[in-house]
């Protein structure tokens, strides 16, 4: 994997590498130029010396091969400039001849050396011919001796003779090897300055990333940030400044977070609490509504029977009566089909008079009993006002209404009363709900009936038979 530190080793190597390396071939470049050239204008001004120290006619002759002693002449020339100048190895004179060079004379004694000295290029300058003075490059020769040649044209035109000098070049090529093994050396130990320096860079980078990676594991585990390391003043103080501060920023969103759960929770409990309280006292209403309503329909229930009931007797009251004489004509459908009694106590008045209203009660309630009895169903007795009870006999001719009034007569005649010795009576009239007649108009014979009951002594039963009336006892 590549990580930081190799990252930074690696970009540290390359830039090391590339700047040392173009500096230390710049360097190398200009110090080995300024060395050659320097070297270059000495071997010039020598080969200058050298020529002008010639005798040009001693030359010619020597090239002529008209004088035998101007060889020894310019050969001691020769050698006496490479005597007097100790930076030259050797002097020579050579004259170019088609493609190839004749050596007329040299400081030393072997003459064939001295073409070793010139490259093809020289030569080729030699023949296109020369007019100044030049240097060879650097030449490793047969003697595997690094040298210089310096040459130069002798006397004036035409110029068919040319002087060179050699100079040991091999303490310059070991200055050059020197200088670029120094370069080189300088460029390793920048190398390795670097990958140290890089190292100890990349490290300390190492340390601070560990340091953030600890703090980032402790946060995300919950612990406790560890104790930061001095800080250095670098752009990983502000991000672990930064990182410390969104951590602390964090916890204290995470405490809040909690506290406003805890107090929502205990909202919510006490909110559950409310809610169980409330919805108890709402049963608990509800209950109580219910049984307020029970027993409201209770009370009611009562009520309504005691508006229908008459409360002495037990009997149904008047307006009971009259409603269920309605609902026995709607049943009969105007056809007739029921008969009706009315009885009235007889001289009652007396009775309370005598032995009080109390007494006068008890002889009612009496009577209402034996109505009970002759009517069979309680529902159809009722007490119609004062000592007046009444009863409606659903599908009974007047015939048969006429004996149960009879046996209404008879029992209550013959009833235990409340006093020893108080005897009671009833009257009764009896009529049949004719077909097509307003059930009023059958109310009024049946009282009519009644009157003359009465009027025929009391303890008597009168029927209407229409509009006339028959005593029945
Ligand atoms: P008659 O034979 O003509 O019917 O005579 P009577 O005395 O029975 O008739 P009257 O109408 O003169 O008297 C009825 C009496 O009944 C008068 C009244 O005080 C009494 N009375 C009415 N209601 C009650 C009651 O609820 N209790 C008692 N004790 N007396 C009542
Ligand atoms: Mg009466
Ligand atoms: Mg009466």
């Amino acid at each position: 994997m590549l990580t930081i530190k190799r990252r930074l080793l690696l970009s540290h190597l390359a830039v090391i590498l590339l700047g040392a390396g173009a500096l230390g071939a710049y360097l190398y470049w200009a110090i080995s130029n300024q060395m050659l050239e320097a070297v270059a204008q000495r071997l010039l001004d020598n080969v200058r010396l050298v020529e002008s120290a010639l005798d040009v006619e001693d030359i010619r002759a020597l090239g002529d091969r008209a004088d035998s002693s101007a060889g020894e002449r310019v050969a001691g020339r020769l050698r006496n400039a490479v005597r007097l100048n100790s930076d030259l190895a050797s002097a020579y004179v050579v004259e170019p001849l088609g493609d190839s060079l004749r050596v007329l004379a040299t400081s030393i004694s072997d003459r064939q050396i001295a073409a070793d000295f010139l490259s093809a290029e020289e030569i080729g300058m030699l023949h296109r011919g020369m007019d100044k003075a030049m240097v060879s490059n650097i030449r490793v020769a047969a003697s595997e001796r690094a040298e210089l040649t310096a040459l130069a044209p002798v006397g004036t035109a035409p110029h068919s003779y040319i002087v060179g000098v050699r100079l040991d070049a091999d303490s310059l090529q070991r200055s050059l090897n020197l200088l670029r093994l120094s370069l080189l050396g300088a460029i390793l130990f920048g190398v390795l300055l670097a990958l140290v320096l890089s190292r100890l860079l990349a490290e300390l980078l190492q340390r601070r990333i560990r340091l953030l990676g600890e703090r980032c594991r402790a946060l995300a585990a919950g612990e406790p940030l560890p104790s930061g390391q001095a800080p250095i003043g670098d752009e990983f103080d502000r991000v672990i400044a930064d990182f410390d501060a969104t951590a602390q920023r964090l916890r204290e969103t995470s405490l809040e977070r909690e506290g406003a759960l805890a107090a929502l929770t205990e909202a919510n409990t006490q909110l559950e609490f409310r809610v169980q309280e409330r919805t108890r006292a709402i049963e608990e209403a509800t209950h109580q509504l219910k049984s307020e309503i029970e027993n409201r329909l209770q009370v009611e229930a009562l009520l309504a029977e005691a508006a229908l009931t008459d409360g002495l007797t037990g009997l149904l009251n008047r307006r009971a009566m009259l409603e269920m004489l309605a609902q026995a004509v709607m049943a009969s459908r105007g056809n007739g089909g029921f008969s009706m009694i009315l009885a009235d106590v007889d001289h009652f008045k007396h009775i309370n008079d005598r032995y009080g209203h109390g007494i006068g009660d008890q002889v009612l309630s009496a009577v209402a009993r034996e109505l009970e009895q002759v009517q069979g169903d309680s529902r159809h007795a009722a007490r119609w006002g004062g000592e007046e009870f009444f009863i409606v006999l659903p599908g009974t001719s007047l015939m048969d209404a006429c004996r149960r009034a009879e046996e209404l007569r008879t029992r209550v005649e013959r009833m235990l009363t409340p006093v020893r010795g108080l005897r009671v009576t009833v009257s009764l009239g009896v009529a049949e709900m004719q077909p097509g007649e307003v059930l009023d108009d059958c109310l009024k014979r049946c009282d009519q009936a009644l009157y003359r009951a009465k009027d025929a002594g009391r303890n008597a039963v009168v029927a209407a038979r229409g509009n006339t009336f028959a005593t029945m006892s």
